[in-house]
């Protein structure tokens, strides 16, 4: 079989993609040090994306492992994690980063953000964003430390490591490489880096 075209998502941007049910996409930590928000709309109908809150009620967990089935708003099965080279506990709980996330803290107006990085991804789908769901922050670590509180560490990923989902219903996929470089969750350098996906199979 050949090699999957790698797609990229950009240092700092976003990327989308129309997937059909039954074709895995693959999300690749290219430089191992990079969180990858990520999001799923089912195809037609952009009120009914992946939701992290859901998941944790039917899997009465935070974060999600190989075998487990994520589903949207609608209880809708959407994916399914088929592989995850990465250490997992992937953050199911931290909001997308917006402008204000970064004003808030004392930077100036106009930095990147994984909302604005939605917003542009589906654009150039010629998709309208209604809102910004909850993501869930591949490679991130936002572990929760004593029952209660949440401490970001720096990703313990190698180089490569990827997590691979099946689709479960047509859908729309979006990513952002997260342009954080207030926190040490992208590595600590500062330097958000490219990360990549590849979707797999055939359409059935
Ligand atoms: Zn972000």
């Amino acid at each position: 079989m050949s090699k999957p075209d790698l797609i990229t998502i950009p240092a700092g941007r976003g990327k989308a993609a129309r997937i059909e049910a039954g074709r895995h996409v693959r999300v690749i930590n290219t430089f191992g040090t990079q969180c990858v928000d990520t999001w799923a709309f089912i195809d037609g109908h952009m009120d009914e994306p992946l939701s992290m809150e859901h998941c944790r009620e039917v899997h009465q967990r935070i974060c999600f492992a190989v075998g487990d089935e994520l589903v949207s708003n609608h209880y809708q099965p959407m994916f399914t994690i088929m592989a995850d080279t990465s250490p997992g506990n992937q953050d199911s709980i931290v909001a997308a980063c917006s402008e204000a996330t970064y004003t808030r803290v004392g930077y100036p107006a106009g930095h990147g953000n994984c909302c604005d990085n939605l917003r542009a991804a589906l654009a150039e789908l010629d998709i309208a964003s209604v809102f910004t769901p909850s993501p869930w922050n591949l490679f991130m670590r936002a572990l929760v430390i004593d029952g209660l509180h949440i401490e970001y560490q720096r990703p313990t990923c190698q180089p490569g490591d990827y997590v691979e989902l099946r689709v479960e219903a047509d859908c729309i996929v979006a990513f952002s490489a997260c342009p954080d470089d207030v926190w040490p969750t992208n590595g600590g350098d500062g330097t958000p880096v490219d990360a990549h996906f590849a979707i797999i199979g055939g359409a059935p």
